[in-house]
């Protein structure tokens, strides 16, 4: 058994309430000029939260794919109020814009969290230009604190409650296969999807019920602690390929995962025993398949906007420069998961 186990150093405060601590997070890290970031959607929201917090300048433009010419906009606003810390109230979106301003200021950051997406716990940012997107791993976009109250998600949509659930699951998925994994990582994979898969379906009934929020939110922060420090695989290759077709994230990893499960199912023993484990089922990729149509989420690559004459060019874009992946990504075998995805088949 040999690892690298390498943890990194954000304060996590977690549960229902924990958002009255923001003023005092923003505090320990010696902020006295909070820029807070939000998209324009949750703006009020985002300003109730904010009470008491010494807030110099408000960015409510936060976008998907953080495109350079916002993300401009949002560091000018930085400058401008002179902002000492950076505050993120919402999704992947808006933390990327806390991260953007990061990597070039070095900013501090303290995310709240408000779906699942767990970049808040990573050190990726994104920056997107003339359709191509920009990733890198830097230490200064990682957030200082993070706050996950559960009260904060209630309102979240069922539909992106789902699919960005199942994006965490997919980090924990492949996290667990990750030629660069370890022991400590796998605990927290196994639990993560423990925790999302028993949570998502009672969210789909009953959005507003705080203890499977709370328990969706828990395994979300797993999820983003395993990304954090390991490599991912197929999987998230597809998904980043079939993004550059202008495919939604969260859905487009809903819709792939239990088809690169079954991809590599033969190849990683291991790591599809834990998540039949953590999903009480038989086999992870139909377990995974069969929670997915429970959330009533999209199925079919064609219904999130793929055109069948461009899965070919995806299959080959994804083949001819592969992340590691336990089994070795063919175009043919690859094609083959892509039809299935597109078109909804139980894998
Ligand atoms: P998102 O941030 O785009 O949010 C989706 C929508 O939900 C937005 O309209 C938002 O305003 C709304 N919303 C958010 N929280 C809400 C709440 N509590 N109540 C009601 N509405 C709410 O979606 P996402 O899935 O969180 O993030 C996706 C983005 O994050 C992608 O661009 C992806 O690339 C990025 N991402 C980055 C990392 C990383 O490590 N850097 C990891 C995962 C995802």
């Amino acid at each position: 058994m040999n690892f690298t186990y390498v943890s990194l150093p954000t304060r996590v405060v977690f549960g229902a309430g924990s958002i009255r601590g923001l003023a005092a997070e923003v505090e320990r890290l010696g902020a006295r000029r909070v820029l807070l970031i939000s998209t324009p959607g949750r703006a009020q929201m985002v300003r109730g939260v904010a009470q008491g917090l010494a807030v110099a300048g408000v960015f409510d433009r936060a976008v998907m794919h953080t495109p350079l010419a916002v993300v401009e906009a949002a560091r000018e606003e930085a400058r401008r109020v002179n902002a000492d810390c950076c505050v993120t109230v919402g999704g992947g979106s808006t933390i990327g814009f806390g991260k953007a301003i990061a990597l070039s200021s070095s900013l501090p950051v303290v995310a709240v969290p408000t779906t699942y997406s767990g970049s808040e716990m990573t050190t990726i940012w994104g920056v997107s230009e003339g359709g191509t997107k920009k990733t890198g791993r830097d230490p200064k976009v990682l957030p200082r604190a993070v706050i996950y109250d559960p009260e904060l998600t209630l309102d979240l949509p069922v539909a992106v409650s789902a699919a960005s659930g199942m994006n965490a699951i997919a980090h924990c998925a492949e996290a667990l296969y990750a030629h660069d994994g370890n022991p400590i990582i796998s605990l927290m994979a196994g639990e993560g999807i423990r925790a999302l898969a028993a949570a998502l379906p009672k969210i789909a009934l009953h959005p507003k019920d705080l203890q499977s929020r709370t328990g969706a939110l828990y395994g979300s922060w797993l999820a983003g602690m395993t990304i954090s420090t390991t490599s991912v695989a197929l999987h998230h290759k597809l998904c980043h390929v079939l993004g550059g077709f202008g495919l939604p994230h969260a859905e487009t990893h809903s819709i792939v995962l239990p088809h690169a499960m079954r991809y590599n199912r033969d190849a990683a023993p291991e790591a599809m025993a834990r998540i039949e484990k953590a999903l009480a089922a038989s086999d992870a990729a139909t377990g995974l398949f069969d929670l997915e149509k429970k959330l009533g989420i999209p199925m079919r690559l064609a219904d999130i906007g793929m055109k069948e004459a461009d899965l070919e060019r995806a299959a080959r874009i994804a083949a001819d420069a592969p992340y590691p992946n336990p089994r070795k990504v063919e175009y043919a075998p690859v094609l083959e998961l892509l039809h299935n995805a597109f078109e909804g088949k139980r894998p």
